[in-house]
């Protein structure tokens, strides 16, 4: 555990510019994605889904959540597939204390941490500059992107009635609504050298749709009021996100316990007695859509939130009495609760759905109709936001199976149910469209034109039809059960240090704000010198070796990393990569102010580091060309040869100097300005303008 919760420090559009842009030509990545893993749309599927009305290329998205809070977590998203991004939730109190560490993702997923840990207008301004960034990426003709890529930006506002009738949360979502001004000011920050991007044109309005998240334990009268507002004064298209709570104490506790056999964990009666009943959720879903018919305007759930449970683990701070469950288990408590949803209302209300989505469910939840379908828990494990294009391969090879080159046609077939839900429509036996559509089925032709206006009520009753299968299904999934899913990550027993470590790369894709990164250098060797002054000169000795095996060494950005712990659960080697790597701030304040976590901030192009190694203080300048460095620390000044130190020292020291500090500072400086590194550190001390914008402001 760290000494003091870090705060994430957002950076300047000018350096994820060039960083962004530079990085794919050095390295083949884009903030640490590989090429290889960046979603290419296939050109033969048509992914294209609505939310609220609105087009977006696919349903895929990130759900509000660790992904989905910093300009770059946004870029990432767009760049692996997902195409309608569910921006972190934000609400009145933001300068909330979270616990750390807040994920754990050792087996199925729990987490303590829930809204934003930026201030409402830093927010505002992250979502404005992630979609320029994208914007600029689209533009720059070094992606391959969809000639009508379509994409969708949708708010999450918390988390009660006061909070979001607020002026400071009206005036977040206002500037969602209209973000010109930020726009215009942004674009200044785009570095000269990219000039040609400053008059592009970047969207001014990033959305006209916004999620309700709501306390565990929100009143229904309170849910109900917050969106009648959000249709009525903000003429906003509403969702709201509901609670797996819905399906009452019996059934969670049977699907939980006695289907999926997680025995151990324990919702308290409290969360059921707290929560919206079911049939209050009913009458307020029931009257909400009506409103929103009536205004013109879109209603819709979200299932789920994720589970209150008591914290029987000993992962979060003993201080948390509760967590959150995620993952697979909640997947069928959330499928659950669309069936029973659909049960009643049919396919009346657009679902979107976030519970345990992955690779392997992704393609079934398309196939319900569901929008937009995001993933959270399954992008923290090992390939990060890598993992996402697969979800959209897998769907083209689902499709490509059976016969479908769009989504609705894909949802007709994806389950064999297609006939089902044409009998469904009520035709007579000799009706043409019918007799059409089932030639069209059999046939692989075009159901929409051998449907005609009964396409849409086909494919509705086909999303009803598939929802019955599939919930039937995943309940007796043996894949979400306690069994397959009580595994905690391999640990092997070793023990992190500063350099060298198994190299496995886990913890720079598994971070979701993407802290950590790698640096290359070459494996070196140095004798431990410590030199002493004396009367008669400087004496000098050896003692042992300094070794640094490995080519490739693990780095960590402080102002990116919130201390979540999730590259810690997934480093084979204990320690936390986090804590023990070196760690590198994006401002001399921040160096001064985070007084008690050792690392590093360069500047002055390279030529000044500030370290703190074990608690003590250093500084070392070197020289531009040749010269001597200065090098100072607890009771010594000293100028030297910056390649043969111990032969030419001067200056002042009144303890023994131990050189091995310098060595450290110097490999670790000259790892971050090696040849084709790329890094926010080394952008940083590149431009002294993105290093005064990353300050945090007072
Ligand atoms: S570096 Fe590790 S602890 Fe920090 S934000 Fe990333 S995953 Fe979380
Ligand atoms: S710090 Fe851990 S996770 Fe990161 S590369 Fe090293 S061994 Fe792998």
């Amino acid at each position: 555990m760290l000494p003091r919760m870090a705060e994430l420090r957002p950076y300047p559009l000018s350096a994820l510019v060039r960083r962004s842009l530079t990085e794919l030509e050095a390295r083949g990545t884009i903030f640490d994605l590989p090429r290889r893993k960046l979603y290419t749309p296939s050109g033969r599927h048509d992914l294209r889904a609505y939310h609220h009305g609105f087009a977006a290329s696919s349903p895929l998205g990130p759900a509000a959540g660790p992904h989905t809070q910093m300009a770059q977590n946004i870029a990432l998203a767009w760049l692996s597939g997902c195409r309608i991004i569910e921006l972190k939730t934000v609400q009145i109190m933001d300068t909330l204390e979270i616990p750390r560490p807040c994920i754990d993702m050792q087996t199925i997923g729990y987490n303590v941490e829930w809204s934003q840990e930026l201030r409402l207008q830093e927010s505002l301004e992250e979502y404005v500059k992630g979609a320029m960034l994208i914007t600029i990426l689209r533009a720059s003709g070094q992606l391959e992107v969809g000639a009508d890529d379509q994409l969708l930006y949708d708010m999450s506002v918390g988390y009660d009635l006061a909070g979001i009738r607020s002026p400071q949360v009206q005036a977040f979502i206002d500037g969602i609504r209209d973000c010109t001004a930020v726009v215009d000011r942004l674009r200044g920050q785009i570095p000269d050298e990219y000039r040609q991007y400053r008059d592009l044109d970047f969207p001014t309005r990033l959305s006209d749709t916004l999620t309700l998240s709501t306390f565990h334990g929100c009143p229904p009268d309170e849910i109900e009021k917050i969106i009648e507002f959000l249709l009525e004064e903000k003429g906003i298209h509403s969702t709201v996100k509901l609670n797996p709570t819905l399906l009452g104490p019996a059934r969670v506790r049977e699907l939980l316990g006695e289907v999926m056999g997680y025995e151990g964990i324990h919702v308290p009666d409290s969360a059921f007695e707290q929560d919206t009943r079911w049939q209050q959720a009913v009458d307020f879903c029931g009257r909400l859509g009506d409103k929103a018919d009536s205004l013109g305007l879109g209603f819709g759930v979200k299932f789920s939130n994720t589970l209150i449970v008591d914290n029987h683990r000993d992962f979060f701070p003993a201080t948390e009495k509760a967590m959150y469950l995620s993952g697979p288990p909640l997947h069928v408590l959330a499928t659950n609760l669309v069936g029973r949803f659909r049960g009643v209302f049919g396919d009346r209300f657009p679902i979107s759905f976030s519970a345990g989505i992955d690779r392997h469910n992704f393609a079934d939840a398309a196939a319900l109709g569901l929008c937009p379908i995001t993933t959270c828990s399954d992008l923290l494990k090992p390939g990060g936001y890598g993992r996402a294009s697969a979800y959209v391969s897998d769907l083209q090879a689902r499709m490509d199976k059976v016969g479908a080159a769009d989504l609705p046609s894909y949802i007709i077939r994806a389950f064999g149910r297609g006939e089902a839900a044409l009998e469904a429509l009520g035709l007579g036996t000799d009706d043409p469209v019918r007799s059409a559509c089932l030639r069209a089925l059999a046939e692989g032709d075009d159901l929409r034109a051998a449907a005609g206006e009964r396409f849409e009520p086909w494919v509705s009753a086909a999303i009803l039809a598939n929802t019955e299968v599939y919930v039937a299904a995943c309940t007796e999934d043996r894949r979400y059960s306690l069994a397959s899913n009580q595994k905690p990550p391999r640990k092997v027993g070793s023990s992190l240090a500063l350099f060298d470590c198994l190299s496995c790369n886990k913890c720079v894709p598994v971070c979701p704000n993407d802290a950590n990164f790698v640096l290359e250098t070459p494996p070196r060797e140095q004798a431990i010198i410590k030199v002493r002054q004396a009367e008669e000169g400087w004496q000098i000795r050896e003692e042992g070796t300094l070794r640094l095996a490995k080519k490739t060494q693990y780095a960590n950005f402080a102002d990116f990393c919130n201390e979540c712990g999730n590259c810690d659960i997934f480093c084979p080697e204990d320690g936390g990569p986090y804590i023990v790597k070196p760690r590198f701030f994006g401002s001399l304040r921040d160096f001064h102010e985070l007084a008690k976590l050792d690392g590093f901030f360069i500047t002055g192009g390279g030529r000044v580091v500030h370290a703190r190694l074990d608690g003590a203080v250093f500084r070392l300048d070197l020289p531009p060309m040749g010269g001597q460095a200065s090098f100072s620390g607890p009771g010594f000044d000293l100028r030297f040869d910056a390649d043969d130190p111990a032969a030419s020292l001067a200056g002042e020291a009144s303890v023994e100097v131990d050189l091995t500090h310098y060595f450290v500072i110097r490999w670790i400086r000259d790892a971050v300005f090696a040849e084709g590194q790329v890094s926010y550190v080394r952008l940083l001390a590149d431009d002294p303008d993105a290093a005064r914008l990353s300050a945090p402001q007072s």
